[in-house]
């Protein structure tokens, strides 16, 4: 509920990062200048204790040497050189009363009355003296004379907190660059890490209002962002073959259908204009349906085209033997072949598998069998070999037929494109388009060399796959 009524920017992904890089390195900065001060603190803590402790030692084996008086000149001395840092040094009787204390001027701030009041049954325990102020303390240790008085040094806190207190000055003075350094830091990180993802809303943002062409910007760092907009990208790219794909099949359609279609209307047209003659009517009805059956033949092809180019061609896909395959179509031809007078040579391992969609694959090699008995003169011969190379299967149709000229060699597998060659020949300039497809959604490629007046050599070559 709280969340729905936020502006659209605190909710936003890219303010939230930021808040989360902010409050984790201005947390962990915090924590580490904590963890410091109570290293700080206890280390200072444990450098006064020793020094206490060393400075007791010192003064009972003095005073088992000499007594009173020789703890007096040796306190004496050390006051002489350390003004700045003096220990309280006290002696009292068993019952804790004071027998004396060093220069008690020194420590006006305490109450030092108070200090009777402890125990020192427990000559291990430290004890704590507050000042008036109660601002620092008089920390004393203790221990027991040979003649079961007591002696005691202490010393003031004050210089250790004000050390720590410094410290804690500087802490705060530290913490406010860190908090905004921390805030400008997330912000940048939260922007970088980002910005992919809105170079990907930008790029939709574009292509609704039509921009198809628009792409994602790579950063080629090769993490995980980077690799979304390379596969963002390549959708893209799909999507642009397939809606170019249709929109070409759609022109080319168009286009072609005009023709036959304005046919079909003027036979039609002269049938009815002819009066009452059924014989008339017969012949026209027939021409009417051999021009509906090439619209149909071109439209299931052209479809076919499309579906195969844009990679929506399902293959019924199977291990199958080609030179059976291949044998198949041959037969199919030998008819046609044997009419025209042109002689049909077939030359393949019995044994040649791999795996293809026999019904596609017989269909492009029909129509480059086809094209070679069509543009192959009466005496002329084609060659039909299949082998395997370098993991390979290569199927290849050699003519001796009209050949092609290299000007229009390249064009030859574009959509409806004929020679002027092939004008005298039946034909709709789509058999090679739909070879060419054919054979690139089964991963394999087909090229052509040719010899104007000699003959062309179509070879297809496909992966062998076991
Ligand atoms: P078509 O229906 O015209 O045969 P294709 O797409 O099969 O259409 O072929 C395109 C053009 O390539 C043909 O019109 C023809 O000019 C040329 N062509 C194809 N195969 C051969 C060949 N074996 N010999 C000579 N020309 C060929």
């Amino acid at each position: 509920m709280f969340l729905k009524t936020l502006p659209k920017t605190f909710k936003s992904s890219g303010f939230r990062l930021s808040v989360w890089y902010s409050a984790f390195f201005i947390t962990s900065s915090a924590l580490l200048l904590i963890v410091a001060y109570f290293f700080l603190s206890s280390a200072l803590k444990a450098q006064d204790w020793d020094a206490i402790l060393s400075e007791l030692n010192e003064l009972v084996s003095e005073y088992e040497k000499g007594g009173l008086t020789l703890v007096e000149s040796e306190v004496v001395e050390y006051n002489k050189f350390h003004r700045k840092n003096p220990f309280f040094i006290r002696i009292a009787e068993n019952s804790n009363r004071t027998v004396h204390i060093f220069f008690p001027h020194l420590w006006d701030e305490f109450d030092l009355n108070r200090i009777e009041t402890f125990s020192l049954s427990d000559n291990k325990a430290w004890i704590s003296l507050p000042t008036n102020e109660d601002d620092y303390d008089l920390v004393i240790k203790s221990a027991r004379l040979p003649d079961g008085r007591w002696l005691q040094v202490g010393m003031s806190t004050e210089d250790r907190q004000k050390i720590l207190e410094r410290f804690r000055e500087t802490f705060l003075i530290i913490m406010l660059p860190l908090i905004l350094f921390g805030l400008v830091g997330g912000s940048f990180l939260a922007v970088r890490t980002l910005r992919p993802i809105r170079d990907i809303i930008q790029t939709v943002q574009s292509i609704e209002i039509g921009r198809m062409e628009a792409r994602v910007q790579r950063t080629n760092t090769g993490d995980e962002l980077d690799e979304l907009a390379r596969l963002f990208n390549e959708m893209l790219d799909k999507i642009s073959t397939l809606i170019s794909g249709m929109k070409g099949s759609l022109d080319n359609v168009a286009h072609d259908l005009r023709t036959p279609m304005t046919r079909l209307r003027n036979i039609s047209e002269t049938a009815l204009q002819a009066g009452q003659d059924l014989d008339l009517y017969r012949e026209a009805l027939a021409d009417c349906i051999e021009e509906s059956d090439h619209i149909l033949n071109m439209l299931t092809i052209l479809m076919d085209i499309s579906e195969a180019e844009t990679g929506m061609l399902s293959l019924d896909r199977k291990f199958v033997n080609i030179s059976s395959l291949l044998a198949r179509v041959v037969d199919m031809y030998q008819y046609v072949a044997e009419e025209k007078g042109v002689k049909l040579n077939v030359s393949a391992p019995d044994e040649l598998y791999t795996t293809v969609d026999p019904n596609r694959l017989s269909q492009a090699l029909a129509n480059i069998l086809d094209n070679a008995i069509k543009y192959t003169l009466s005496g002329g011969q084609v060659k039909i070999e299949a082998f395997q190379e370098k993991g390979e299967l290569i199927i290849r149709i050699n003519d001796t037929g009209f050949g092609i000229s290299p000007k229009d060699l390249p064009q030859i597998w574009d959509r409806l494109f004929r020679t002027d060659h092939s004008r005298s020949q039946k034909g709709l300039g789509l058999g090679l388009s739909l070879v060419e497809a054919i054979i690139l959604a089964h991963n394999g490629r087909v090229d052509v060399i040719s010899d104007p007046g000699k003959g062309s050599t179509f070879t297809i070559f496909l992966p062998s796959i076991q």
